[in-house]
This record gives C-alpha cells, structure tokens and sequence, in this order.
C-alpha cells in the first residue's frame, strides 16, 4: 500500500468536476480546493485563476515588462550621462576659442559628434 501523504489525502477528497488549484483555508492551516469549476489548462483541470500555464505566461509577461522598465531607465541615464559630457566638452570648447583655438569649427563639430542621438543638450530630470 502507498504512504499516505497529505496530498494524496487531498486528491483523494478532490471534486473532480472543481479546479484542482489550492487555496488556503482563512480559518485553517490547512489549503483546500479551488470551489470554482474546471476547463482550463492542462487536462482543462482548473480554473482561469489557477491555471498554471496562464500564471507561468503572466509571471513572465511581468518579468519582461520589469526587464523592459530597468532597460529604459538604463537608457535614459546613460542618454542624460552622454548630454552631461557633451556639455562639459562645450564649456572647455568656449574656453578654448575664448583662449585663441586656431580651429574652433573642429572643435564645435567633436561637442555635437558627442550628443546622443535628436539630442538638443536639454534635459529632463524624471
Ligand atoms: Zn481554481
């Protein structure tokens, strides 16, 4: 005979025709069975709310808008690092001319070669 476990105590006790998702019982230790009906996921075996290929697909669907999010925010720091240096350059650029830079057309062409892409030096802080 097999060891009896709490889990084949529960599959034992569960309804067939009800999601074979858990819930935890408010006044319980112990979980109990999903009170709504099946048809979902594999063998239709549970309910919208528990089925465990819908839950996969939302926790990766999350995971990606997080990835997205933290890449954005990388972007737009290294974008805001790459203005701040860009305008360092023009600052030492004015400097230079101010000085007698006997090439200022140069030296203005390699401050806009640093600007980041459709950049116009200003920023947003957010
Ligand atoms: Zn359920």
């Amino acid at each position: 005979m097999a060891e009896w476990t709490l889990s084949s105590f529960h599959k034992e006790r569960d309804d067939p025709s009800r999601c074979a998702g858990r819930v935890m019982d408010r006044y319980w230790w112990e979980s109990s069975q999903c009170s709504r009906k099946r048809g979902h996921g594999p063998e239709q075996a549970y309910c919208k709310q528990h089925d465990p290929v819908a839950i996969k697909a939302k926790r990766k669907a999350q995971r990606e808008k997080w990835e997205a999010e933290w890449a954005a925010k990388e972007a737009a720091a290294a974008r805001k690092n790459a203005v701040q240096a860009a305008k360092d350059a023009a600052l030492a650029a004015c400097k230079a001319i101010v000085d007698g830079h006997n090439d200022p057309r140069s030296l203005a062409a390699g401050v806009l070669a640093m600007l980041p892409d459709n950049s116009n030096m200003e920023q947003k802080d957010d």
